[in-house]
């Protein structure tokens, strides 16, 4: 049976939060505040504290991605999220989690960073897992189990009977970072939420929606599970600018829509041209705004793109990916760009 308060480090289930001045009325009638030290004189509203738990937003992800704002947790990026699953959930020195290898760098470096143990678990040679491969790493101390899909940085999907087998199988969280979802024909994951109290997702304003710099990342999650993060993250996580920016961007899930058909037609076009370059030994499927090719030399020919102002990603040391490099696929003139150096390249 999944119990989230055995779950739940046991300060963090017994924790009184901190009760921020805009927590405590409720109700958009009043026009006076003089209830948080702020500067009444100021230019945009910045002189004020923003919306604690981002309302406007969540509302506005409502619309776009079909998730209740209830089930959504907003943070300075995924990683504001990734690193509050440790914090709520694992014990330092005596929790551990499992995850999928290789992956996202993040979960282990806050893995290391909160003492928590981290078990990678060996993706097979198409980069896929079973569910009792995963499962067989867990034991009663486990409570985090880390799957990416589309997975960074291999780019496939995972297969989806067994994140389901998983969920169902294990009494811990399973966390499932969608960060690449928008480039996959894959349903999100994200849509299944009712169905599994211990399913987290994760999704980024970084990627599809063209917003990195102003740090968004998403966890949707049983409201239950929302409740606790939000009791532990810093009252104000998300700015006012980047709540601002992120409204914007939301308003016009056309655009990003047109960005994605362009860059998964760019995408199909590099796989196409980097199989018929001489120094490519293997295109990798993808199902993400990247892909993963396998070089004769990826450690030089890294060191000639950047020679020639072109940086690419040399996953060489990652596990199972010797002589790899990752590709992110670019505007139509970058991506010929690297092309066409790599034409040249002896
Ligand atoms: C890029 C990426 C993210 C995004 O992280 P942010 O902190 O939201 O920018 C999350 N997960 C994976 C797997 C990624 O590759």
């Amino acid at each position: 049976m999944f119990s989230l308060e055995k779950l739940t480090r046991k300060n963090i289930w017994n924790l009184a939060p901190y009760s921020c001045a805009r927590n405590e009325f409720s109700g958009t009638t009043a026009t006076v505040f003089l209830d948080a030290n702020e500067n009444p004189y100021g230019i945009d509203n910045l002189n004020r504290y923003p919306d604690p738990l981002q309302l406007e937003v969540k509302k506005l992800i409502e619309k776009v991605k079909g998730i209740p704002t209830a089930y959504t947790f907003l943070g300075n990026g995924s990683d504001e999220a990734i690193d509050l699953m440790y914090r709520c959930f694992c014990e330092p020195k005596e929790d551990n989690v499992v995850a999928i290898e290789p992956t996202y760098g993040m979960y282990k470096v806050c893995a290391d960073i909160n003492d928590v143990e981290y078990r990678p678990v060996l993706l097979d040679e198409n980069y896929q897992i079973t569910a009792d491969k995963l499962l067989a790493a867990c034991d009663a101390h486990t409570k985090v189990i880390w799957i990416c899909s589309p997975n960074n940085p291999t780019g496939n999907d995972i297969n989806r009977d067994e994140i389901v087998k998983v969920l169902t199988s294990f009494e811990g969280i399973v966390v499932v970072d969608e960060a690449y979802s928008d480039f996959s024909a894959q349903r999100p994951l994200r849509f299944e939420l009712p169905r599994y109290p211990n399913l987290v997702v994760l999704n980024t304003l970084s990627k599809a929606w063209a917003s990195a710099a102003i740090r968004l990342g998403m966890a949707f999650a049983s409201p239950a599970i929302i409740d606790i993060l939000n009791k532990v993250k810093y009252p104000y996580n998300v700015n006012l600018l980047t709540q601002q920016q992120a409204m914007k961007i939301l308003s016009d899930p056309d655009e990003v829509d047109r960005w994605v058909q362009l860059i998964m037609q760019e995408r199909t076009r590099m796989m196409q041209a980097f199989s018929q370059l001489s120094i490519c030994e293997k295109v990798y499927p993808t199902n993400a705004n990247f892909f993963l090719t396998k070089v004769t030399d990826a450690q030089r020919i890294y060191d000639y793109l950047v020679s020639q102002g072109i940086i690419v990603r040399n996953r060489t040391r990652v596990q199972l990916c010797n002589n790899c490099l990752r590709i992110t696929i670019g505007t139509r003139n970058e991506n010929s760009e690297l092309i066409g150096a790599l034409r040249q390249y002896k």
